[in-house]
């Protein structure tokens, strides 16, 4: 079943509020197996409104439209809905009875214009408001079916629970439910994983897959289309299965997890402290570790060591190794991952150094050169990084690399 959203509301087309009503139907009917193929928004406008509705007509089997269900004259997507569909408008007495007890019950005066909500089209099925005064209405001919639903996200969304996506779910005798999976990976590229992929991505049908690429590295996404959860969980698991066997240690999480909750969990599991040095991340890898509530179990504490100064003051990194490597440089990494690591007291210690830029690149060092360093009783090891991006988009990169390593070296503790 193809359908076509309709917004209406001038607000919309000028940009002043956000189409938010869109983007929660969509989402809604594709989970129940509606393909939402057109969105319009049209103005309050009778003629671009019918022109709109009919168009919409022809091309979809289903045509929803939110907003100007109101008591004002503005309010007249139902009004030229009927027209579109050749029906006339008529007061039907149970919904003015609901209007009347609804201005009764919260004291307010009932004025003449607000009976126009009460006029329905004829042969219209009524779908009643449970969180606001505008109810809605379906309208069904030659097998097309025409949706008008209140515009203030609230009731429209209430309805589209309540009545409409039941209604469609009968209409249609079949349930469909999409179920996602996330797989999120770190350390290898968008075009290394296609190729590793490349036959599965080929080959997809349901479930499907697709490679997105986000600040925190590239995501897999699975996604199977069934008529219950467990099927489409079924049908998720082995494609699951197949890229975790390729891809190994690359994938480091799923669905909603995060790095830092993935790092915490296997330190704390492990019963291992951590503490962070930290110079271009500025201490952004502390604050993400310290996002995850509990971790007091395992960070101890860090230091953000920006200057060379305080990278030998406070971390006791060496004068001369600063002067002779740069601050930049992995041998500086090693230093302050060792030198937190001791004065913390702590199992591990994780450092970071590096150009954030826009200035300051030179040939041999350019912007987004980042050292990672992870420090503890299996040795320190060092890794270089070029990132590219925004100064913002270089720092996060960095932070996400550091936490990375530090996963990867975390594996080398017994649970
Ligand atoms: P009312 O009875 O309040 O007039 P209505 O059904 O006539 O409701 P509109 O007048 O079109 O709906 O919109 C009412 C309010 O709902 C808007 O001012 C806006 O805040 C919100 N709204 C309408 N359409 C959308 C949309 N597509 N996305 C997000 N919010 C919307
Ligand atoms: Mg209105």
């Amino acid at each position: 079943m193809i359908a076509e959203l309709v917004t209406t509301g001038s607000e919309l087309l000028l940009g002043q509020i956000v189409n938010t009503n869109a983007a929660y139907l969509a989402q809604e009917l594709n989970k129940i197996g509606v393909d939402v193929c057109f969105q319009t928004t049209v103005g309050d406008n009778r003629e671009r409104m019918k022109e709109v509705l009919s168009h919409a007509l022809t091309r979809a089997d289903i045509v929803i439209t939110s907003g100007g269900l109101g008591p004002t004259r503005g309010d007249i997507t139902k009004e030229v809905s009927a027209e579109v569909m050749g029906r006339t408008m008529a007061l039907n007495e149970k919904c003015a009875e609901r209007l009347k007890k609804y201005f009764a019950r919260v004291g307010r005066e009932m004025t003449e214009n607000n009976l126009r909500q009460a006029m329905i089209p004829e042969g219209a099925h009524v779908f009643v408001n449970h969180a606001g005064t505008a109810p809605g209405v379906a309208l069904e001919e030659k097998g097309k079916l025409l949706v008008n639903l209140p515009g203030p996200p609230p009731e429209m969304k209430d309805m589209f629970r309540r009545s409409l996506a039941p209604y469609l779910a009968e209409k249609s005798g079949v349930r469909t439910i999409i179920l996602s999976r996330v797989l999120h990976t770190f350390g290898i590229g968008e075009s290394m994983l296609e190729t590793k992929l490349d036959d599965l991505i080929l080959a997809q049908k349901n479930p499907t897959l697709a490679l997105l690429v986000r600040p925190t590295g590239v995501i897999i996404r699975i996604t199977a289309k069934a008529a219950d959860e467990e099927t489409a969980r079924l049908l998720i698991e082995p494609a699951e299965k197949e890229i975790r066997a390729r891809l190994g240690e690359f994938v480091y999480a799923i669905d909603d997890e995060t790095m830092e909750e993935v790092v915490g969990r296997e330190l704390k599991s492990r019963g291992l402290s951590v503490a962070t040095a930290e110079s271009c991340t500025g201490g952004l890898v502390a604050s993400r570790l310290t996002d995850v509530a509990g971790s007091s179990e395992y960070v101890k504490g860090g230091v953000v060591s920006y200057t060379d100064e305080v990278k030998a003051e406070v971390l006791g990194v060496s004068r001369d190794l600063l002067a002779r490597e740069g601050a930049v440089s992995g041998a500086v990494a090693r230093a302050m991952a060792e030198g937190v690591r001791q004065k913390l007291g702590t199992d591990l210690g994780v450092s970071t150094t590096g150009l954030a830029g826009p200035g300051g690149g030179t040939e041999g060092t350019p912007v987004g050169t980042v050292f990672v360093a992870i420090a503890g009783s299996e040795g320190t090891q060092a890794e270089k990084y070029l990132f590219t991006g925004k100064r913002g988009q270089i720092k996060f990169r960095a932070s996400q690399a550091a936490l990375a390593m530090l996963r990867g070296y975390i594996k080398r503790y017994e649970q």
